[in-house]
């Protein structure tokens, strides 16, 4: 039994050759795997598996309640008070997934009669954050600052919030953080920048973008990081002032109200930022990496472990997706609503732990799919 419209919604969907189906990845290893975003391939790492099943040994395999009743371990607080100091943060508090981190975070923040600027280019989680929250939300395109700050002047609200990617997700391209910062702290606003795709990618140490450019610790800015990336297990962080994560534990619906994030999460995530602190280095391959993997496609320099090739047609970007996994090698493969129509993708993520010969056979088999679904020249930005 199910609602008596769905099947005319997924004839339409499966028509625009939109219908998406999960497929099970095989046990690890037997596929190239540039489809993760376990960036510094850390999910297989025996430190990190170490710390999952010590998470598991010390506290069970959940955490058993909402983190208000008794669902937080000495374990979440370790957690939240290194990877403060990681990302250079007065305090941290962790969330069960970044999406829910953001959502939290936004509606804990502002609400109705308040304004949030956002733009063209924010995740899914930032977005659905803004419309829960009940703030007027003006949309302005990617990095436009201008924008941002002639929205923040013309405003009537007294609170207002400047929300963005600093690495975004669908591209891989950059925000221009500086001058976001500046429009918004001119315009009296707060800024919350979504670091998901830059921690373990950019900044010293695999810090992010907001360390790289010199605006950790700023007042007025609230970093939100997932543990579902680079540090290879699941879980949000929100960093920022001690004043902010108190009143987040008293406001954030999604922490307050949701189980807290199970021990073998914060365990594995914990264990990964240990390995990420112990070797720099391993930002600094991906990057070597993807840049070398973006040239072998004749794609330009990327801006962190995302490129982006776009294909246009839907039906032919899952076909190029299908080649691809044939041959042995997952890569992403983006539609509407993820990315504009128009614009379906494929997205390689790239990651440390891959060696030269291995991306050079993922750029053949890459550019052979898409020369087959009639893509030669390659296009990133659109
Ligand atoms: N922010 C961004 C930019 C993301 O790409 C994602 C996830 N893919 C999230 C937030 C949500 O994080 P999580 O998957 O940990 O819920």
């Amino acid at each position: 039994m199910s609602a008596p419209w769905l099947a005319e919604v997924a004839e339409r969907t499966v028509a625009a050759g939109l219908h998406r189906a999960p497929v099970a990845r095989q046990a690890n290893g037997s596929e190239i795997n540039l489809a993760s975003n376990d960036y510094l391939g850390l999910s297989t790492h025996p430190e990190v598996i170490a710390g999952a099943h010590a998470g598991v040994d010390a506290w069970g395999t959940g955490s058993t309640s909402s983190r208000l009743v008794v669902g937080t371990t000495q374990a979440h607080l370790d957690f939240e008070d290194d990877m403060a100091r990681f990302l250079g943060a007065e305090a941290a508090l962790v969330f069960s997934s970044g999406y829910l981190a953001n959502i939290g975070a936004i509606t804990a923040l502002v609400g109705r009669g308040d304004l949030i600027v956002s733009d063209t280019g924010t995740h899914a989680s930032l977005i659905d954050g803004c419309r829960l929250s009940r703030a007027r939300v003006v949309v302005v395109d990617r990095g436009d600052h201008e924008a941002v700050r002639r929205v923040l002047a013309d405003r009537s609200e007294p609170r207002a919030l400047v929300v963005t990617d600093s690495v975004y997700s669908v591209d891989g391209r950059l925000a221009p953080l500086r001058e976001l910062y500046a429009a918004a702290r001119e315009g009296g606003a707060t800024m919350l920048v979504d670091e998901a795709h830059a921690v373990g990618v950019r900044g010293p140490g695999g810090r992010g973008l907001v360390a790289e450019c010199g605006l950790a610790g700023s007042d007025g800015l609230i970093v939100t990081a997932v543990c579902s990336k680079s540090l290879a297990a699941q879980g949000g962080v929100v960093a920022g002032s001690r004043l902010l994560r108190d009143h987040l534990i008293d406001h954030a619906r999604t922490f307050i109200f949701d189980t807290g994030l199970n021990p073998a999460a914060v365990g594995a995530a914990h264990a990964a930022l240990r390995v990420l602190m112990d070797r720099p280095e391993l930002p600094l391959r991906l990057r070597s990496n993807a840049q070398r993997i973006a040239a072998a496609l004749g794609a330009p320099a990327p801006d962190s472990a995302v490129v982006s090739l776009i294909v246009g047609d839907p039906v032919a970007a899952v076909t190029a997706a299908g080649i691809c996994r044939d041959r042995g090698v997952l890569v992403g493969c983006f539609r509407p609503p993820s990315v504009p129509e128009g614009t379906s993708r494929l997205r390689l993520t790239v990651r440390a732990d891959v060696d030269e010969a291995t991306l050079d056979l993922v750029a053949d088999v890459v550019r052979d799919a898409l020369a087959e679904v009639g893509r030669t020249d390659v296009e990133t930005v659109r």
